[in-house]
């Protein structure tokens, strides 16, 4: 990765998000969830300010999607408490908490497999603003607009998700997520089903939307080299436990914990990371 991006980026300059007075958007607390017995988080902590993007790496199975799902209240905790502005997310169920359920979202790792394909992409982006309250009236103009935002030509939104590439439809994904004017996107290996070039241009869009609008992420992958990208912070998960955290360049130049270290050869080595 070249430091170029680093450079360019003001963000590096700004003072970190965790001193700021502003209370974190989301946070866990010493959370636990197991699955038949096994643990598959074990004691996590972690909390994403206002407008902050939260990295968490780790291999395949180290428990990043379970967190994702507690975080997006999908998943109750066995152990400890999640909050989302101050709420229990996995109680944000009934239609006065809409609005709030509207500020948390999700970008998954495969859109083909969450876009309902009978649905055209435009369809689906407008259901997500009707669910949100958006009045029938005003839904074409804000799907268009929502396409722009993201980098894809208006006409693509009367396409069925069949007709359109995997990096288009990570951008319907992404549309259809900021329709509810979220305050934090939810990232579950966002960019691991896209070749290189496109997972590029996705990483760019994030960044942009994050520029323009102050959106927090907690940004999840299993390549350290893509969570460094665009994360302020980041989270080393093993196992469902935390084995190191701090700055995404530090970790990147001195990893401490062994795990780290090979995670970060596996993204800057010749072999593919496994996952
Ligand atoms: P990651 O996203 O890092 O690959 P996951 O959170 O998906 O990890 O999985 C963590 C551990 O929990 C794994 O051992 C996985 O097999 C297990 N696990 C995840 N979801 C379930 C489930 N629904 N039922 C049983 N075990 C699960
Ligand atoms: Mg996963």
């Amino acid at each position: 990765m070249s430091t170029a991006h680093d450079a360019a980026n003001p963000r590096h300059d700004a003072p970190s998000p965790l001193h700021n007075a502003e209370p974190p958007l989301l946070t866990l607390e010493s959370v636990g969830k197991r699955y038949r017995g096994r643990p598959a988080l074990d004691g996590v902590s972690l909390a994403v300010a206002p407008g902050e993007t939260v990295g968490l790496v780790g291999e395949s199975g180290s428990g990043k999607s379970t967190l994702a799902r507690l975080a997006l209240g999908l998943l109750a905790p066995d152990t400890g408490t999640v909050r989302f502005a101050g709420r229990d997310p996995y109680r944000l169920r009934g239609r006065a908490d809409r609005a709030l359920r509207g500020r948390l979202q999700f970008v998954p790792q495969h859109p083909r497999g969450s876009l309902n394909p009978s649905l055209r992409a435009g369809e689906a982006v407008a259901f997500a603003l009707r669910l949100h309250g958006t009045p029938r009236a005003e839904r074409a103009a804000a799907v268009a607009g929502l396409f722009e935002r993201v980098g894809l030509e208006p006409a693509l939104a009367a396409r069925y998700p069949r007709e359109l590439s995997g990096g288009q439809l990570q951008r319907v994904a992404v549309a259809r997520a900021l329709a509810t004017r979220p305050s934090l996107l939810v990232c579950d290996e966002p960019t691991s089903a896209l070749d290189r070039a496109v997972q590029a241009r996705l990483l760019d869009l994030l960044t942009e939307l994050r520029e323009r609008t102050g959106l927090a992420y907690l940004f999840i992958s299993h390549d350290l080299a893509v969570v460094r990208r665009l994360a302020d912070r980041v989270l080393v998960l093993r196992h469902g436990r935390v084995v190191e955290e701090g700055p995404a360049d530090r970790l990147w130049d001195s990893p401490e914990h062994p795990y780290t270290r090979a995670l970060l050869d596996a993204a800057t080595g010749a072999a593919p990371p496994a996952n």
